[in-house]
């Protein structure tokens, strides 16, 4: 099942995206995280009833406000082979603000001060149940659905602080979606293809059995250290062919799309416009 979140009529609502179109649960500001944690999948199922055309709403990030977003750096065996890494011997976590998140279909901004502008497709992890020191063993039982990232990241302030959290927080740099993806449909998230394309042209193809770490023992480890909240979004790391290891580099500009694509989950799409045709809402 994909659940949603859109904004329709000027508010948002949460429903599921199926072979007809949209179901929305008939409340406004319903939380679907809430909702799956309570009432599991068919609950959402159950309470989207109101049937509304795609192309009257638009997409939001299908989580709405998670208390974190916790990423994995050098975690693709092909990525760590075009970066000259060694493979690290346990997860690299760093974090990514929430208020980088966006939709599918919106735009990334190439703000001002972001040069090199990159992609990175990536697993999104939506964690579904509040947990802490969860074993790899059990880690999965608190997964709410998976969906597709856009890690996109300004390398040259990557560069400029030595560490990751300005150059991957710009407004717009968390796209999200296009659905989240129950992990029934999904199934084993180990054996996903998972590309991204750049105007058409592919850029990134791997599988996520690619992972040095999965999915279960992120979940775990990021556990040991923090508490996982409903809603808490793990990005999983990005296979190689980044725009910034390409030779020459190839960064993103205002006028690119980019698609990132990940198998049984979908296809999430932004176009990059330029600093003066960001909108704020
Ligand atoms: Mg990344």
């Amino acid at each position: 099942m994909k659940g949603i979140r859109v904004f329709y009529r000027g508010t948002e609502w949460i429903g599921v995206q199926d072979d007809v179109g949209l179901r929305l649960v008939p409340t406004p500001g319903s939380d679907i995280i809430g909702m799956i944690e309570q009432q599991g999948w068919e609950g959402l199922d159950r309470e989207a009833t109101s049937v509304v055309a795609l192309a009257d709403a638009r997409l939001l990030a299908p989580i709405a406000r998670p208390s974190k977003i916790l990423c994995v750096a050098v975690n693709y065996r092909d990525h760590i082979e075009e970066t000259g890494a060694a493979t690290p011997d346990h997860p690299i976590i760093f974090a990514k603000v929430p208020s980088a998140l966006t939709g599918d279909g919106d735009f990334i901004t190439a703000h001002e001060i972001a040069q090199g502008l990159d992609y990175e497709a990536e697993l999104g992890v939506v964690i579904g149940r509040r947990t802490s020191r969860v074993s790899a063993h059990d880690a999965l039982d608190y997964v709410a659905g998976y969906t597709a990232a856009n890690d996109v990241s300004a390398r040259n302030l990557q560069v400029a602080d030595g560490q990751f959290t300005r150059a991957k927080s710009l407004d717009t740099f968390a796209p999200l979606g296009p659905a989240l993806v129950s992990p029934d449909e999904v199934g084993d998230a180990g054996t996903l293809d998972i590309t991204s394309s750049v105007n058409g042209e592919l850029r990134q193809k791997s599988n996520t059995s690619q992972l040095v770490f999965g999915v279960a023992t992120l979940i775990a480890f990021c556990s040991e250290a923090m508490t996982l909240e409903p809603g808490d979004l793990i990005l999983t790391g990005t296979p190689g062919g980044v725009g910034g290891f390409s030779k020459p580099p190839r960064y993103l500009k205002a006028g690119d799309v980019v698609t990132v694509t990940i198998e049984r989950i979908g296809t999430l799409t932004n176009p990059v416009v330029g600093p003066e045709a960001s909108k704020s809402e």
